[in-house]
């Protein structure tokens, strides 16, 4: 491979990592964007410049890829995202099935032996045939999961699937079965070269990949659906990783392998935020029940926009708690205006972010930056918690489950352990939701019914409108 090729792949690598970087903060998430998107065009160059590919194809493949992502990514609603970047993952693991079912079918075309030697001259490395063997069935079980397992997720987020865990007696023996099954298959591939075992081992391989996507993935809850999406998204450059082994090509091997761990990273930093394990959220059918823990006493205690604009009014310290009704309602625009207004008004105002508030890691912190909402006044979790009890108003926007006490004091509540934002140690609380609805966890939240708890009812944007209306009045 030429030494030029070399070079932009490891400038493009570069551009990658510190482009993920850059993603770890708000500020300079979207220069990481940028960066990043620099580094995959030098990439693409690269690899065109490399490879002699037939121009047309690959642009007219690049113009119709980017319209449909042009008009997937302008028209999805905030709320939506989480489906998008299901389905986006999917297609990802789709490319790589395909590359590796593409690398197969030329591999029984020709002929081992003219396989390797054609390997060898693109890029000088002479690769022995198990490993081609098992880069490709492995691309094509890791691509055909990701593949099925993204759309199962995407049914469930979108509403299109039940949520509900589906479980039945035997499931994990059933999955298990599946699983050693394909790796039979895989072992065949590699003993059968291009004769007829392989051909009936690689087909029993891609129907396997595609079903044990679905299997994983129909016993998770659709409030788990974001972990699973996490770890698809890893999954999804697994697949690339593996892809790129087969076809040699180094910058594959390396952005995948960043999507593979920084996917991973994120799927166990969303774990402990639950307070839960993995392997609870893959197989304990989270979800399936809401039995057990969340029992309240006591009555909701509605209030007026007006009764919380006097008790507003005279606040020195309020904390907003943002939560997956603030993304439905689209509030965030308004919430910022009420902050303003209670900051003249004298109050200190601050922002309580919960890891997992609605349904996207950092879903709070992209919605109040949207809305140009100062970086200081977001607090984490614990350093909110530790000034609670002197906060005179807890605004509690569209959040359920991240401020459900029973977390805190009901071993019995299955989200019993998760660490939640003690709304409940403020000495008043508003609530705004439109009703009796559930968080996802389907749980009653004993935060409502508590003696210094008020709801307000109706959708958030509208409620905290009446609320900077009657400021401003
Ligand atoms: P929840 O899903 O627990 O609760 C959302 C609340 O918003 C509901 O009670 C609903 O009540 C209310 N609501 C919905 N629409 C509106 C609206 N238009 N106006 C006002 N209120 C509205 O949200 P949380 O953010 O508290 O918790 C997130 C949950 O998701 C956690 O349990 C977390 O574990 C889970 N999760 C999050 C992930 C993440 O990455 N963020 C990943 C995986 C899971 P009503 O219908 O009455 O209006």
């Amino acid at each position: 491979m030429s030494a030029w090729i070399n070079l932009l792949y490891i400038i493009s690598s570069i551009l990658f990592i510190f482009g993920i970087k850059k993603l770890g903060s708000a500020e300079t998430a979207r220069r990481g964007n940028a960066l990043s998107a620099v580094g995959m065009t030098l990439a693409i160059v690269a690899t065109l410049l490399y490879l002699g590919l037939e121009w047309w194809m690959v642009m007219l493949g690049m113009a119709l890829g980017s319209a449909i992502g042009y008009a997937a990514a302008t028209r999805v609603a905030m709320t939506g995202m989480p489906e998008m970047v299901a389905l986006f993952n999917g297609f990802g693991g789709l490319a790589s099935l395909l590359v590796g079912g593409a690398e197969w079918v030329k591999l029984r075309d020709g002929g081992w032996v003219h396989y390797l030697e054609g390997l060898k001259a693109q890029s000088g490395v002479a690769v022995p045939a198990w490993f081609a063997c098992v880069a490709i069935g492995l691309t094509i079980l890791v691509g055909g999961i990701t593949f099925t397992g993204s759309l199962v997720a995407y049914g469930k987020l979108s509403g299109k699937l039940g949520g509900k865990p589906v479980l039945f007696a035997g499931q994990q023996v059933v999955n298990g079965v599946m699983l050693a099954v394909a790796m039979a298959c895989l072992g065949g591939l590699v003993a059968g070269g291009d004769g007829p075992i392989a051909l009936g081992a690689g087909l029993i391989l891609i129907g396997l990949s595609l079903g044990i996507g679905v299997m994983m993935t129909i016993p998770i809850g659709g409030g788990d659906m974001p972990v699973v999406i996490s770890l698809l998204n890893s999954l999804s450059g697994v697949a690339a990783a593996l892809a790129g082994f087969i076809i040699l090509n180094n910058v594959l091997v390396v952005a995948g392998c960043l999507v593979g761990a920084s996917g991973i990273i994120l799927t166990v930093i969303m774990c402990k935020a639950m307070n839960r394990t993995l392997g609870n959220v893959l197989f304990g059918g989270f979800g399936a029940s809401t039995q057990g823990g969340g029992e309240v006493e006591g009555e909701m205690k509605p209030a007026t926009t007006e009764d919380a604009y006097y008790v507003l009014e005279a606040a020195q310290s309020v904390v907003f708690i943002p939560g997956y009704g603030m993304a439905v309602a689209q509030a965030q625009h308004a919430v910022k205006e009420l902050a303003a207004l209670l900051e003249d008004h004298g109050a200190e105002v601050r922002f309580a972010i919960h890891p997992v508030a609605g349904r996207m890691p950092g879903h709070m912190n992209v919605l109040l930056a949207e809305a140009d909402v100062p970086y200081e006044q977001l607090q984490e979790m614990d350093a909110v918690n530790a000034v609670m009890p002197t906060v005179d108003v807890a605004i509690v926007i569209g959040a359920n489950d991240v401020v459900n006490p029973a977390a805190l004091n009901d071993p019995a509540c299955p989200i019993f352990g998760m660490p939640i934002i003690h709304a409940h140690e403020a000495r008043t609380v508003y609530c705004l939701k439109r009703g009796k609805g559930a968080g996802f966890s389907g749980l009653e939240n004993a935060l409502f019914f508590k003696e210094n708890t008020r709801m307000l009812y109706g959708d958030a944007k509208q409620t905290i409108t009446d609320l900077v209306t009657q400021f401003k009045d």
